[in-house]
């Protein structure tokens, strides 16, 4: 087996991934993850709907952590239960990946908005996490209300999913109230064919619904994961955005208000109740405020849906709101000869393909030119692999020469430690019967889909 012993902090799709990559060389990994469960955004960002899509990534993560040269360690949060300099420089790890994920929402710039939260005012991190697991008999989580009306602040495809959440609660509950009983997988499949079903409209629920306040055009929303780099391709890709954005509105009878920013809040008895909006044109593919054209949208929810960015952890440098990581050089955080950067930490995109494939790309960068013995008996496919990775490499080759794999010792002491943190939160090793213990009830078994 080779020496090396991998930190890797997150075990969700890109931190799975790449302890894949590398337990596939022989090489050990430690997979620490802050939840009991390492899913992430699968579990906890994901819209449940998406049961199907959830299983099968779950299922990936098991048999990817369950590897016998995985040591998983739920419940453990990097910069809560563990100082990262403290890990850095003695613990001994041949390498640490911060496969962390992007777990904070980007601050909406209205002065003072975030002393609503909860008083009319969600971001969309709790918010979803909340419409994830409120079905659980055992759920304590914080409460989220649902309110007719409400504004949701965004564009892209999180967005479209919170007004789709949003319209499916309200929905569902008048229906309720009518002694039609539907579920939100029957709404999933479009709220106006069910209405349609039953002759009845919004309007007829006594419902308005929500609407994406957008500061851009609707073609410009960030919709189509192709290329816009000539003008043909360009204007397929507005075309798309416009199609998949107004498929949405007529399943799920949201509206959409494009071209407008919010500048203020609008606060009554000591809620927020509405937003102030600027209007905004599109010039040079530049956002420009119209002076004079703030209007009052009153509203009793506000739900801000702008993008997730990485928590920060007391240590690891920041520039701006992102891990100060080196272009280039595969992600290796700036100031650290041996720490890496994976997935949503660092792509800023909310997408499960480029987060496992981001965290292939590093894993197999490091292990190959790094981790792996050249004389060592390295798998033939894997070799192959390495072309398609050269490229990332620039000068981190010199950087990483000089880091030794533990000794014994430190292998050994690693090992305490860890076996120390699992004993705290109960974890026994068996990764199986950890997940099947701890894997929340599902909406569908409650609901018989
Ligand atoms: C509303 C919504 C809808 C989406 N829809 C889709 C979709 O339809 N298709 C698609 O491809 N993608 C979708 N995504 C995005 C996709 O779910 C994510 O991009 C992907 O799962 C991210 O994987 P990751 O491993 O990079 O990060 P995460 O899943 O965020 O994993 C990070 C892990 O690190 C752990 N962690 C965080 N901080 C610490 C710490 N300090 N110490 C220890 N552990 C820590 C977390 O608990 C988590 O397990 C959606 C996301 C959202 C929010």
């Amino acid at each position: 087996m080779n020496q090396h012993v991998v930190a890797i902090f997150g075990g969700a799709v890109s931190g799975a991934e790449a302890a894949h990559q590398l337990t596939q060389q022989g090489i050990r990994c430690v997979v620490f993850d802050q939840n009991l469960l390492p899913y992430g955004k699968i579990e906890d960002g994901l819209p449940k709907w998406h049961a199907k899509l959830r299983d099968k990534e779950e299922a990936n993560i098991d048999e990817k952590l369950s590897h016998p040269l995985v040591t998983f360690v739920p419940g453990v949060k990097l910069g809560r239960d563990l100082d990262f300099e403290d890990v850095v420089q003695n613990w001994g790890f041949s390498a640490i990946f911060l496969a962390t994920g992007a777990w904070r929402d980007r601050p909406l710039a209205v002065p003072g908005i975030d002393d609503f939260t909860g008083k009319g005012f969600y971001y969309q991190n709790p918010f979803i996490y909340w419409y994830n697991h409120k079905h659980e008999p055992d759920y304590k989580g914080e409460q989220c209300e649902v309110a007719d009306g409400a504004l949701i602040i965004g564009g892209g495809l999180a967005s479209i999913d919170v007004a789709k959440a949003v319209m499916m609660e309200l929905v569902e509950k008048k229906l309720a109230e009518k002694g039609i009983d539907v579920n939100m997988f029957d709404l999933e499949r479009g709220i106006s064919k069910v209405l349609e079903k039953h002759s009845l409209t919004l309007d007829d629920l006594g419902l308005k619904g929500c609407t994406i306040v957008y500061r851009r055009r609707i073609k410009d929303m960030p919709l189509y994961p192709g290329e816009t780099d000539t003008p043909e391709k360009l204007a397929k890709a507005q075309t798309v955005r416009e199609k998949v954005l107004n498929n949405a509105a007529e399943k799920f009878l949201f509206k959409v208000m494009p071209c407008h920013l919010p500048v203020d809040k609008i606060v009554e008895n000591g809620r927020l109740a509405g937003l102030v909006l600027r209007e905004t044109k599109i010039e040079d593919g530049r956002v420009l405020e119209i002076p004079g054209s703030d209007k009052e949208v009153h509203s009793p929810l506000v739900i801000s849906s702008i993008g997730s960015i990485p928590e920060p952890i007391p240590g690891i440098p920041m520039r701006g709101q992102v891990f100060d990581v080196e272009e280039g050089q595969c992600c290796k955080l700036n100031g650290f000869t041996n720490v890496f950067a994976l997935g949503n930490a660092v792509t800023g995109r909310g997408n499960i393909k480029e987060s496992l494939a981001h965290g292939r790309t590093v894993a197999q960068t490091i292990a190959m030119n790094y981790l792996i013995d050249p004389e060592g008996n390295v798998d033939e496919s894997f070799r192959k692999k390495e072309s398609r990775v050269d490229g990332v490499m620039g000068d981190l080759t010199k950087h990483l020469a000089s880091i030794q794999p533990p000794d014994e010792n430190q292998v050994t002491a690693i090992m305490q430690r860890v076996k120390l943190l699992q004993s705290k939160v109960g974890y026994d090793g068996n990764y199986k019967a950890w997940v099947e213990k701890h894997r929340p009830v599902r909406l569908e078994e409650l609901v018989g889909h």
